[in-house]
């Protein structure tokens, strides 16, 4: 089973053209959520978690991701060090459901994919792309939030240019027929290739 890192700035599409290749049968991991159900169940994550965030990283229903936030918020040291204990966790469970999988390759759906270098545990990186402010209208249109705030997270991403240099291919997603055409392609050279 080859694995898939499928990736892109904040509001490219990257969970509209993962939602695609799901249509085609590919399974599909998403960090994300992932990342938040296992915060609250694996062990070595919440006494790690406590330990450098304190008792009230956790309450009654998980981690207390308000705090948690308010604690990281500015302080990237502190935010280096809970990607440090959540991210090789993830990269450890994914390899792990990677493995129950059944069918030629499946996906890893990733905020953040090129920026810590989980781009080195794939066979294969898809970087979703589209205008920056076609990804801001968009998720304005989607979220409760504002231009100043998006314009921040993607001040944390890194740029398209790059990502695209070290992704094995590019879909840019700005008309939906036209990037489900790209998925149909891209999944067709996988299916040949990555026996
Ligand atoms: P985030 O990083 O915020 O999770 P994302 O990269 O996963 O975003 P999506 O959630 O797939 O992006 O898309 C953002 C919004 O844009 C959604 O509301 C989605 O329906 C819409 N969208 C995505 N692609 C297109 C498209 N080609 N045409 C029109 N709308 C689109």
């Amino acid at each position: 089973m080859k694995t898939i890192g499928l990736t892109g700035g904040i509001g490219s599409g990257k969970t509209t053209v993962a939602t695609m290749f799901s249509e085609l049968g590919v399974p599909i991991y998403i960090a994300d959520i992932e990342a938040k159900k296992l915060t609250n169940t694996s062990e070595a994550i919440k006494s790690e978690l406590t330990e450098i965030l304190g008792e009230k990283a956790y309450n009654k229903n998980g981690l207390n991701r308000k705090y948690v936030a308010d604690q990281i918020f500015n302080n990237e040291q502190l935010l280096k060090k809970v990607n440090q204990i959540i991210h090789p966790r993830v990269a450890e469970h994914f390899k792990e459901w990677a493995q129950q999988q059944t069918g030629i390759y499946c996906i890893e759906e990733a905020a953040i994919l090129f920026e810590n270098g989980g781009y080195k545990n794939c066979d294969y990186t898809i970087l979703v792309t589209a205008p920056k402010q076609l990804r801001i209208d968009r998720i304005l249109k989607r979220d409760d939030t504002t231009e100043t705030e998006i314009q921040s997270r993607m001040d944390n991403q890194w740029p398209d240019e790059k990502k695209k240099a070290l992704a094995d291919f590019t879909i840019e997603n700005i008309d939906m027929e036209m990037t489900r055409a790209q998925v149909k392609e891209i999944h067709e050279y996988l299916l040949k290739t990555a026996q």
